[in-house]
């Protein structure tokens, strides 16, 4: 599938849920988001209808994505359900970590290839600070036993204010290079201003090569992550909606008053 920037969309990003176990400054506040209505998240079966519909269209990258992916129940048979679908050349998911060292075999045995975790500074009290209630040795185990699962490349997800070279950014890339992880620094993006940067380390915000569509876990395919567009795959069928998602891709990211980065996955 091309748009009409000549651009290859192969690239599906899934949030299974946008509920989650952390309150991450930069991503919502403290008391949290209204929550979608639990009728209106997709069921594992849906999802499943729209990867293989998205496959069928050109789509051979999935990454699972929330809110927290790993809290959505039975995830692992979501991932087995959709390793199993042919097509697929790269199965992903961005997690926090905080679970990862209870699923990281299950989720490699149902067919997840790699994960990229969340980890912004190594600082246990900054950690509590910013996700205001994580514990960072969760994700240092997350971390072992991805490795041990072989769950790699380990991608790690930084995000900054403003630069790499800011202290928390700098152990945090020296902590990966030690452990043998590729680290990505993702400024700090605001949706509704349409603030944002390309990935230091990734391909993300990068318009003039972005090869990705979204699904909301309330079933709309974005065609971009800074726009307001979304077409539902309950309301239009989704075939229509992925084309139409495809068709109406903006050139260039702008302003989402219509999404909280809780339930769109970044
Ligand atoms: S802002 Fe939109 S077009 Fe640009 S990289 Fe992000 S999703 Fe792609």
């Amino acid at each position: 599938m091309y748009d009409r920037f000549k651009r290859k969309i192969n690239y599906l990003r899934v949030s299974v849920t946008d509920r989650c176990n952390l309150r991450c400054t930069y991503c919502m506040p403290e008391k949290g988001v209204d929550l979608i209505k639990h009728e209106d998240i997709l069921s594992f079966e849906d999802i499943v209808k729209v990867v293989k519909t998205g496959v069928e269209l050109g789509i051979d990258k999935v990454r699972l994505t929330g809110g927290e992916p790993l809290i959505r129940r039975s995830i692992i048979d979501l991932v087995n359900m959709i390793s199993e679908i042919d097509g697929i050349k790269d199965l992903a998911m961005t997690t926090n970590g905080v679970f990862l060292d209870r699923y990281a075999v299950p989720l490699a045995k149902a067919g997840l290839h790699r994960v990229n975790i969340s980890l912004d500074t190594l600082d246990p009290e900054k950690y509590k600070k910013i996700t205001r209630v994580g514990i960072i040795d969760s994700v240092f185990n997350g971390i072992e036993a991805a490795k041990k699962a072989g769950l790699i490349p380990i991608k790690i997800n930084c995000v900054i204010k403003e630069s790499p070279s800011e202290p928390d950014a700098q152990e945090v890339a020296a902590f990966c290079k030690k452990n043998n992880l590729q680290v990505r620094f993702i400024k700090e993006m605001d949706l509704e201003t349409g603030v944002f940067s390309r990935v230091i380390g990734g391909d993300g915000g990068y318009c003039k090569i972005c090869n990705r569509l979204r699904l909301t876990a309330n079933g709309k395919i974005k065609p971009c992550l800074f726009s307001d567009l979304e077409f539902d795959v309950r309301e239009l069928g989704i075939e229509k909606a992925f084309r139409q998602a495809i068709d109406m891709k903006p050139k260039s990211g702008s302003e989402n008053r219509v999404n909280k980065f809780s339930n769109i996955g970044g």
